[in-house]
């Protein structure tokens, strides 16, 4: 509520009346009265590992150990409702009965700095395990959560009504197909060196192109190398489980893995320019059989829309594709004269959530992705079989796409073809869209 109501109209409260007169742009270490509670990243045991604590709260400003916001670009969202008095700043979260209803963890690898760099591993349990902080008054929010759900999707349906996917009343639970399911969402967490380390770069270096590239946003990346810990405002993943959350971390059953870089013209909207909603079907479906097998399936699915360029970005490729006779072999041209690289997903942070799952093999990996797969192995999870997308899931219109990455260096169990022939691959021309 604002702080005071004229004649029935609410009257906005300024910002003075919200965060006082003095505007704090930013900290030093050695500033009197800055007091960081410890955070020793990689500590296996939490209470030594200690909170995450990055709110400019009054209570918590002092004390903070990270830099940026919660909730990844959902931050800006909540600064709005700050800023427009729908959320009152002094807030005090309730968690009762938020908790994870089933145990993830704990795994040797939430104790080891190198293997988990970009998001915390005790961040689904931090309202509870550092409850005494929050009755001091610290400002601490969990940035993993982990729920229950049963899920339809009309593919999966079908699957059961031609008799490839059985009802097993667990995890397929009737003959709709409905799923039973865990799921996990993750907010990212940086630390800083552990990222820099994975990149090959040095810390200061990726410190001052976060500050740069972001319009000088996040002084304190700068003025406070002692704070080693960034929560940046962009997407997070979610984790979907199939069968027992326990199996995925057991090396005597079977896993199968697919991990998704979000795409909502096809995903959500059907679009058949690429192969990504029958993939992801694909892959939820093998997850399915192999946890009905009595092993385990997981479909990451991390919030990258457009190779992390974005939609715009990737709209202004279809056209320069379309207008240019869409050929397989131009396709990554196409995106790089736009964008100046042809994909920013850089998957070195994604086996972060396969450590944070306790995943130590994948028996069966539903992707062809190259950088996906060096990724996961670099980090010391072998993977045991590349399952490519069957021929009869791949849209017409997403030849192109498809036979240009395998000529880039995708896994195929068919063909890689040569450039020539590459040439001759060619998608809906710009004429056959109707304009
Ligand atoms: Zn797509």
């Amino acid at each position: 509520m604002s702080d005071s109501v004229l004649e029935g109209n609410k009257k906005k409260s300024t910002a003075t009346e919200k965060w006082g007169n003095r505007i704090v742009l930013t900290t030093y270490p050695s500033q009197s009265g800055i007091d960081p509670i410890p955070l020793k990243w990689g500590a296996s045991d939490p209470r030594v590992r200690g909170p995450v604590v990055v709110s400019r709260s009054l209570s918590t400003v002092r004390k903070r150990n990270a830099v940026g916001a919660h909730s990844g670009s959902y931050g800006i969202y909540h600064a709005l409702a700050v800023a427009i008095d729908e959320l009152n700043l002094n807030h005090k979260p309730d968690f009762t009965n938020t908790e994870p209803p089933v145990a993830i963890g704990p795994f040797p690898q939430w104790g080891d700095a190198d293997k988990i760099v970009a998001m915390d591993p005790f961040g689904h349990l931090a309202p509870w395990l550092f409850k005494d902080y929050i009755d001091d008054g610290v400002e601490i929010r969990p940035t993993i959560a982990v729920t229950k759900a049963h899920m339809r999707l009309y593919e999966i349906e079908d699957e059961v009504k031609t008799g490839k996917l059985r009802v097993d009343g667990k995890i397929v639970i009737n003959e709709h197909g409905d799923l039973t399911v865990t799921k996990v969402a993750v907010e990212p967490v940086w630390y800083l060196p552990g990222v820099a380390k994975r990149f090959g770069i040095n810390e200061g270096t990726l410190r001052r192109a976060l500050f740069e590239d972001t319009g000088g946003s996040y002084p304190e990346l700068i003025t406070r190398p002692d704070i080693k810990v960034f929560l940046p405002p962009i997407g997070g993943l979610t984790a979907y489980i199939f069968g027992d959350p326990a199996k995925t971390a057991d090396p005597k059953c079977r896993l199968a893995l697919r991990v998704h870089d979000e795409c909502n013209g096809s995903d959500v909207f059907g679009s058949d320019i690429c192969t990504c909603r029958p993939y992801l079907l694909f892959g939820i479906s093998e997850a399915v059989k192999e946890a009905q097998n009595g092993g385990s399936g997981v479909v990451i699915y991390f919030r990258k829309e457009g190779r992390a360029l974005g939609e715009v970005t990737k709209y202004l490729v279809y056209n320069a594709r379309k207008r240019m006779g869409d050929s397989a072999a131009e396709y990554f041209t196409r995106t790089e004269n736009i964008a100046g690289v042809k994909d920013m997903r850089f998957q070195a942070l994604m086996p972060d959530i396969l450590h944070f799952l306790g995943i130590k093999k994948i028996d069966r990996m539903l992707s062809m992705s190259n950088m996906k797969y060096d990724a996961i192995v670099n980090q010391g999870i072998p993977i045991y079989e590349r399952v490519p997308i069957p021929e009869e899931l791949i849209p017409e219109d997403s030849r192109v796409e498809i036979d240009a990455k395998i000529h880039a260096g995708y896994f195929t169990s068919g063909k890689v073809l040569t450039l020539e022939e590459l040439s001759a691959v060619k998608g809906r021309q710009w004429e056959d869209v109707d304009h």
